[in-house]
C-alpha cells in the first residue's frame, strides 16, 4: 500500500512537469505569433525629479495582449522569453518601438519634447545579441541622439561575463546613451563592479523601497545605497514611490528621481504624450 501510494505520487509529479512544461511551450508559441503580429506595445511610466515632481523620462515597459483579450504580465512573458531566446527579437522590437514613440513625441511637441526614454535590456539579450549596432540602428532610423536614451541593466548581466559586459557597457555609452542597474539590490553580484563599470543610475529596487517607512531595515538599506551612490557620483532611481510621504522622505535623504504608482502607472503612449504637454504648457505659463 505504502509502495503504491508513492507510484501514485511520483506520476502525479511527473504529470505537473508535463503540464507546466506543455503550458511554456504553448505560451513560447503564442509569443512567436505575438511578436511577428505585433500584438505587443509598450506602455511609458514617468520617472521624476524627487525634489521638484517634474518628469524627466519615462521607462518603456513591454505589454501583451493576445487575440483572446488576455493581457498577459512581464512577470510570466519575460522569462518565457528569456528561456526561449525569443527576448532578442522582442528587445530589438522594444529598442525600435521606444525611438519610434519618442520621435513622435519630439514631433507633437515641435521639437525636442524635453524627455529620456529607459529601456530595459535583458542579460540573455546581452549575451546572445549584438546589442550595441541595434540601438544605434534605432537612433538612427528615427533620427534621436543617444542622449536621449537610459539603458536598464540587471545585475545577472554582469555576473555572467563582466569584462564582455564593461565593452558593451562603454560601447554603448559612446553612443551618448546613460546606463543605469536595474533593481539593484536584488541581484548577487560583488560590488567592485560598481566602481569599474560606466554606470549612471542606480535604480533602488521596490521591495527595498514600498514599505520603508515602517521598517527600519528596509530605511537602512536604502540610506546605505544612497551613500554608496553619493560616493561613487552616481545619481538614483526609487523604484515604488506610491505615497507622498515617501517621496518627501526619499528626497530628504538625497535620492535623485522617483517611480511609482504616486506618479502615474505605465501608460498608453498616447496619454504619456498629454501629460508631457500638459507638464510642458505648465511651465511655459509660470
Ligand atoms: P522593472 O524594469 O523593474 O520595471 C518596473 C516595474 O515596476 C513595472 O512592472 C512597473 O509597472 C512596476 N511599478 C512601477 N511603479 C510601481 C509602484 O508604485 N508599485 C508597484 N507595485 N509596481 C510598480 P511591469 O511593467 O509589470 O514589468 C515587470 C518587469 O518586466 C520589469 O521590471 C522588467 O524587468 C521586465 N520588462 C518589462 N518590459 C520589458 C522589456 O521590454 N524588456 C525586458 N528585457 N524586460 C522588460
Ligand atoms: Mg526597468
Ligand atoms: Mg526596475
Ligand atoms: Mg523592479
Amino acid at each position: 500500500v505504502k509502495g503504491a501510494k508513492t507510484g501514485r505520487q511520483v506520476e502525479s509529479y511527473q504529470t505537473q512537469a508535463f503540464t507546466l512544461a506543455r503550458e511554456r511551450f504553448a505560451m513560447e508559441t503564442a509569443l512567436r505569433r505575438a511578436i511577428d503580429d505585433r500584438q505587443l506595445r509598450l506602455a511609458f511610466q514617468p520617472i521624476c525629479d524627487l525634489a521638484t515632481g517634474a518628469i524627466v523620462s519615462f521607462e518603456a515597459l513591454a505589454r501583451w495582449r493576445d487575440p483572446q483579450g488576455v493581457e498577459h504580465q512581464p512577470s510570466d512573458f519575460i522569462p518565457v522569453a528569456e528561456e526561449s531566446g525569443l527576448i532578442v527579437p522582442l528587445g530589438r522590437w522594444a529598442m525600435d518601438e521606444a525611438a519610434r514613440t519618442l520621435r513622435w513625441w519630439d514631433e507633437e511637441c515641435g521639437g525636442n519634447c524635453g524627455m529620456r526614454v529607459a529601456v530595459n535590456l535583458s542579460a540573455i539579450q546581452l549575451q546572445r545579441d549584438d546589442i550595441t549596432p541595434v540601438v544605434e540602428a534605432a537612433l538612427i532610423r528615427h533620427a534621436l541622439s543617444g542622449d536621449r536614451f537610459v539603458l536598464e541593466l540587471t545585475e545577472s548581466a554582469i555576473v555572467t561575463d563582466p569584462d564582455r559586459i564593461a565593452g558593451i557597457m562603454h560601447g554603448l555609452k559612446a553612443l551618448g546613451t546613460t546606463l543605469a542597474m536595474d533593481d539593484f539590490g536584488t541581484g548577487y553580484s560583488n560590488l567592485a563592479y560598481l566602481q569599474k563599470l560606466p554606470i549612471d543610475i542606480l535604480k533602488i529596487d521596490r521591495s527595498f523601497v514600498s514599505g520603508m517607512l515602517a521598517d527600519r531595515d528596509k530605511i537602512a538599506i536604502v540610506r546605505a545605497v544612497l551613500s554608496l551612490a553619493q560616493a561613487l557620483g552616481m545619481r538614483t532611481t526609487a523604484e515604488g514611490v506610491e505615497s507622498n510621504e515617501l517621496a518627501q522622505t526619499l528626497a530628504a535623504l538625497g535620492c535623485t528621481f522617483g517611480q511609482g504608482y504616486l506618479y502615474a502607472r505605465p501608460l498608453e503612449a498616447s496619454d504619456a504624450l498629454r501629460m508631457i504637454v500638459a507638464a510642458r504648457t505648465a511651465s511655459s505659463a509660470s
